[in-house]
């Protein structure tokens, strides 16, 4: 089992640090118009243009369909006992299979937060580095042919980061100044509108899901399921919201333990984020651990 209980203290001296970077990806921000950025092509193994399945064989089982105003219904007017990045049902961590660890970054997409670290992640396919993204479906808007090319790339997994990237609530509450979805309803539209975004984007539902600012309540964690998603957590915030310095992620990634998650940020190429991350991910290597796709 994995401990995330430095982590987590390193969380609690930092809160501030990491507000800092949230705060300009807010939930109640207006669209973004943000132009493209220049596409650079990517690196590593062509990746294929269609993920649809092309087998004649009978389709599997298909998955129940999920009914969205049936969640929102279910769920309306239930009061929330917690509230936090921690609560029961929201995934700090995994069972390994030896040394292994999951590394994730966020897109978190509205204004100046539109922006792709392409040093990184051309590090993540030369190094053959798995790695879950959770984009935003504000970025994916402004990134819709960068983001299709991570999508087709198995390296990649790509998860729901939110439609507008707020905290998840049912009752409005905030963190770090950006107010959380206000009603049940609001919850299933944060997680639904990107989770068809997704689904446009690469053939297939998502399977996990962070919020904006990654906090949640017990209603809310619920409805993420009810939904079926896994809400998703952290046990190493690696780069404080991408307002952490190089040698400060690289620090945060040493305290890596197996069966952990970490928590970094790919749409800010000028933090100390992606620099910190390529001394940080060959050292772990080194150290033998074994980079994986949450289970
Ligand atoms: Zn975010």
């Amino acid at each position: 089992m994995f401990d995330a209980g430095v982590s987590r203290r390193r969380l609690l001296a930092t809160g501030a640090a990491l507000a800092a970077g949230f705060v300009t990806a807010g939930c109640a921000t207006a669209k973004g118009n943000s132009a493209d950025k220049v596409l650079i092509p990517p690196v590593g193994p062509a990746a294929p243009a269609s993920t649809a399945v092309t087998s004649a064989a009978p389709q599997a089982i298909a998955a129940p369909a999920v009914d969205p105003a049936a969640v929102a219904a279910k769920f309306a007017g239930r009061q929330p006992q917690g509230w936090g990045m921690d609560l029961d049902g929201i995934r700090t961590g995994f069972d390994p299979s030896g040394k292994q660890f999951a590394i994730t970054f966020d897109a978190c997409g509205g204004p100046n937060n539109n922006d792709i670290d392409e040093n990184l992640i051309a590090f993540l396919q030369a190094q053959q580095i798995p790695a879950t993204l959770f984009l935003n479906k504000r970025w994916i808007d402004a990134n819709n042919n960068r983001a299709g090319q991570l999508a087709a790339n198995p390296l990649f997994e790509i998860g729901n980061h939110g439609t507008k990237h707020c905290p998840l609530s049912v009752t409005g509450k905030a963190a770090y100044d950006i107010d959380g979805t206000g009603s049940a309803q609001e919850a299933v539209d944060e997680v639904w509108g990107n989770h068809q975004r997704i689904i446009t984007l690469t053939g297939k539902a998502p399977r996990f899901f962070r919020t904006g600012t990654a906090h949640y309540d017990d209603v809310a964690v619920a409805i993420v399921q009810a939904l079926g998603e896994t809400p998703v957590g952290f046990s190493v915030n690696a780069d404080y919201g991408a307002t952490a310095s190089a040698a400060t992620v690289q620090q945060n990634m040493a305290a890596a333990q197996s069966g952990g998650i970490s928590l970094a940020h790919m749409h800010r190429p000028k933090s100390g984020t992606g620099p910190g991350m390529l001394n940080a991910l060959p050292a772990l290597r080194s150290a033998g651990f074994e980079f994986v796709h949450l289970p």
